[in-house]
């Protein structure tokens, strides 16, 4: 948990979300701004601020998060046609929220990566 982290917030439901998921270590939610007809993010409930701070010990939470986005996605009805994971990493990589987020974009075209 870090002071001031709105999504440490959404794990301990001090900040309200609309939950899609959640088990010991990953939290799945909607995203409050989506990009795309579904749009989610997934969480680890530990706080990691950005992709560049895992480190062997999160094994196991990172496989997760990726099993969660994949079962999710399917129950939402976007595996069929395809869909998007984006983790942004930092300042170039357009991270917003320094606690690590997968995000799940799928229901339409999406444009070419850039
Ligand atoms: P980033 O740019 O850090 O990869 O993406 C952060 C994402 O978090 C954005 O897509 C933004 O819409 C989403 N977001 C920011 N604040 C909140 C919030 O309070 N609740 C939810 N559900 N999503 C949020
Ligand atoms: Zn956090």
């Amino acid at each position: 948990m870090a002071d001031d982290c709105i999504f440490c917030k959404i794990v301990n439901k001090t900040l309200p979300a609309e939950i899609l998921y959640e088990d010991d270590d990953v939290v799945a939610f909607s995203d409050i701004h989506p990009q795309a007809p579904t749009h989610f993010l997934v969480i680890p409930k530990k706080h990691i601020p950005t992709l560049d701070d895992i480190g062997k010990e999160d094994r196991s939470v990172v496989g997760q998060m990726l099993v969660v986005a994949a079962d999710l996605s399917r129950k939402k009805g976007i595996a069929e046609r395809g869909y998007r994971q984006i983790i942004n990493c930092r300042e170039f990589g357009g991270q917003l929220v320094f606690h690590l987020h997968l995000h799940i974009l799928g229901g339409r075209q999406l444009g070419k990566m850039g």
